[in-house]
C-alpha cells in the first residue's frame, strides 16, 4: 500500500481560526479523503504553531500564560476541524516536549555534519513581529512591513546563531531541476527559481532576548542561553511528528499543503535544514492561494473576518467544504461571498445532486418498491460516466481540486437531462418494464459513482446518500476502482428526506 504522508502548514496560535485557516484544511483534507479512496495509507498532519513573540504578546493582552493560552487556542481550533469533517490523523503542537527534543536534535545533527554550518554573527535590522522575520528593504513600504501595516517594524540589535543558508544555493537549485514537481503550481515555482537567481543570505536561527520557544541546544561563545528561531522551531514539526506516542508519520512527506506566502520557507529554507541534517527532501510542496471577502484578505490584523461558525451553519458543514473548493482554484486566489454561496448551493446542491437523487430514489420506490432492478450497464448515461470518471480521477490526482468538482458535476446534468430523455414515469405509463428497468438501474449506478466522487468533498452528505442507496458497508471503506464502477442490482433503496433542503426565504446581503 503506497504511503502518503500529508501535511498543512500548523496555525499561528494567536488568534482564532479564520476562513484562510479553514480553506486549506478542507482542501487537504479532500486530498487526504482521495488518498484513502485510492488505496493509500495515509497519515494526515495538522498543528499548531505556537512559540514566539506574537504569542507570547497576546498571552500577555489575554493575562494568561503562554501556555494556559495557547492551550484555548488548541481547543478551539480543533473544534473548528471537528465541526468541518477534517479528517486529521494527529494535530501536533510545538510546545510538545517531543517537539521540542526533536527541534534540537534537528540542530545538533546539522552540527554534527557540518560544524560551520551554524555561526554567530552580530546582526542588526528591522524585524517584523507579524512575520517573525527580518524585512529586506524591498519588503517595507512607507517605514512598515508590506505584508502587516499595521504594525511597527522593531529595530533589532543582537548576537545571534546564524544559519549558512547561502551554502545551499546550488543544492536548491539542483533540487528544482531534478523534482521539476517539488513546488506546485508553476506560478509559486517562478518565484522562487527567480529567488534562487538572485542568490541566498545566511538567516538568523536563534534569538537572544525572547524566550518564549525552544532553547537553542547549545550557547553562544559568550554564554549566552538563545531561543530557536521561530521558523526554525516551526518547519520541522513535519520532522518531528513521529516521535509523539502512537503517531505512524514517516519522514519524508508526500506533500506539503501550504499558502503562497510561506513559499521562502518550505521551499528553500527547509530543504535546505534537511539538507544540511543529511534527511530526505519532502515530495512535493503545494502553495495554494488566499481567499478574499469583498476583495481583502483575511486576516487577524487587517480585522477583515467572516463568522466561520455562521457560515458553516448556513447549509451545514459539507455544503461549505463544497463551496470553497468549487468557487476559489486550489491553485489560485479567490473570493467569498454570501450571495455567491447561495446560488451556489441551491443550482448546484438543491437543484442539481439533491433533486436528481430524490428524484431517482424516489421513482425506484414508486416503480420498483425500491429494488434496484439487475441490468447490463449499456445506456447513454453509463457511457457518460464511463467518460467521465477517469477525468474526473486525473484533475483529482493533479490536485485540480476545483476540476474535480466541475468534472463531478458534468454527471450530475448529464443524469437530470437522462432523466428527461428516458421519462421512466411514461415508461412505466405504457408497461415498458425492459426500459423502465434500464433507466432506473443506469441511475441507481450513476448515483453510486457521484457518491463515490462527492465523498472527499462531503463526506457526510455521501454516507448519506449511501445509505439512501443501500450500499454495503460504510462509505469510508469504499475503493475507487471497484466502487465508482458499482454493481447496484439487488440493492434496496430509500427516497432520501431533503438532502439538500432548499432556503425558505432569501438570505438578505
Ligand atoms: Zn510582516
Amino acid at each position: 500500500m503506497p504511503r502518503f504522508f500529508l501535511t498543512t502548514a500548523i496555525d499561528y496560535a494567536n488568534g482564532d481560526p479564520h476562513l484562510g485557516h479553514a480553506f486549506e484544511k478542507v482542501g487537504a483534507d479532500c486530498i487526504a479523503r482521495w488518498r484513502r479512496l485510492r488505496g493509500d495509507d495515509v497519515w494526515f498532519l495538522i498543528g499548531m504553531d505556537e512559540h514566539g513573540q506574537k504569542v507570547a504578546q497576546a498571552a500577555a493582552v489575554a493575562g494568561v500564560t503562554p501556555q494556559a493560552f495557547t492551550d484555548r487556542i488548541a481547543e478551539r481550533f480543533e473544534a473548528t476541524w471537528d465541526r468541518l469533517g477534517i479528517s486529521r490523523d494527529q494535530f501536533i503542537r510545538t510546545t510538545s516536549a517531543e517537539h521540542k527534543a526533536g527541534v534540537q536534535d534537528l540542530i545538533e545533527r546539522i552540527f554534527a555534519r557540518n560544524p560551520d554550518d551554524f555561526y554567530e554573527r552580530a546582526y542588526e535590522g528591522l524585524y517584523c513581529v507579524g512575520c517573525e522575520a527580518f524585512k529586506p528593504d524591498s519588503e517595507i513600504v512607507d517605514g512598515r512591513c508590506a505584508l502587516h501595516p499595521t504594525r511597527t517594524l522593531e529595530r533589532v540589535q543582537e548576537r545571534n546563531w546564524f544559519f549558512r543558508l547561502s551554502r545551499y544555493q546550488a543544492f536548491l537549485t539542483d533540487l528544482f531541476a531534478r523534482q521539476p514537481d517539488f513546488l506546485r503550481p508553476e506560478s509559486r515555482r517562478n518565484e522562487i527559481l527567480g529567488l534562487l537567481r538572485e542568490g541566498l543570505e545566511d538567516i538568523s536561527a536563534s534569538r537572544s532576548r525572547f524566550s518564549w520557544g525552544v532553547p537553542f541546544p547549545r550557547a553562544t561563545s559568550q554564554g549566552e542561553e538563545q531561543t530557536t528561531y521561530v521558523w526554525f522551531d516551526a518547519l520541522p514539526n513535519y520532522w518531528t511528528a513521529s516521535r509523539a506516542p502512537g503517531s505512524r508519520a514517516q519522514w519524508p512527506a508526500q506533500l506539503h499543503v501550504i499558502g503562497k506566502d510561506i513559499t521562502r520557507f518550505h521551499c528553500v529554507i527547509w530543504p535546505a535544514m534537511l539538507a544540511a541534517a543529511g534527511e530526505p527532501m519532502p515530495e512535493q510542496v503545494w502553495a495554494h492561494g488566499f481567499i478574499y471577502l469583498g476583495g481583502e484578505r483575511f486576516s487577524k490584523s487587517a480585522g477583515v473576518k467572516l463568522d466561520l461558525g455562521e457560515a458553516i451553519d448556513r447549509f451545514g458543514a459539507d455544503a461549505f467544504r463544497y463551496f470553497l473548493l468549487r468557487e476559489v482554484p486550489w491553485d489560485g486566489d479567490g473570493n467569498f461571498s454570501w450571495e455567491r454561496f447561495e446560488e451556489r448551493y441551491v443550482a448546484d446542491l438543491a437543484d442539481g445532486l439533491g433533486n436528481l437523487a430524490s428524484r431517482s430514489l424516489a421513482m425506484l420506490e414508486k416503480y420498483r418498491a425500491g429494488r434496484v432492478p439487475r441490468t447490463d450497464p449499456g445506456t447513454p448515461l453509463d457511457a457518460a460516466a464511463a467518460e467521465i470518471l477517469p477525468r474526473y480521477a486525473a484533475a483529482m490526482d493533479a490536485l485540480d481540486l476545483r476540476g474535480g468538482a466541475e468534472i463531478a458535476w458534468e454527471l450530475v446534468a448529464r443524469a437530470n437531462g437522462y432523466i428527461v430523455e428516458t421519462a421512466p414515469w411514461a415508461l412505466a405509463k405504457a408497461g415498458q418494464d425492459e426500459a423502465l428497468d434500464q433507466a432506473l438501474a443506469a441511475l441507481a449506478r450513476c448515483l453510486t459513482s457521484l457518491t463515490v466522487m462527492i465523498l472527499p468533498y462531503m463526506p457526510e452528505k455521501a454516507a448519506e446518500l449511501w445509505g439512501h442507496l443501500g450500499g454495503p458497508g460504510p462509505v469510508q471503506a469504499l475503493a475507487w476502482e471497484s466502487a465508482s464502477r458499482p454493481a447496484v442490482g439487488g440493492w434496496l433503496v430509500r427516497k432520501p428526506a431533503g438532502l439538500f433542503p432548499k432556503p425558505e426565504v432569501p438570505r438578505a446581503t
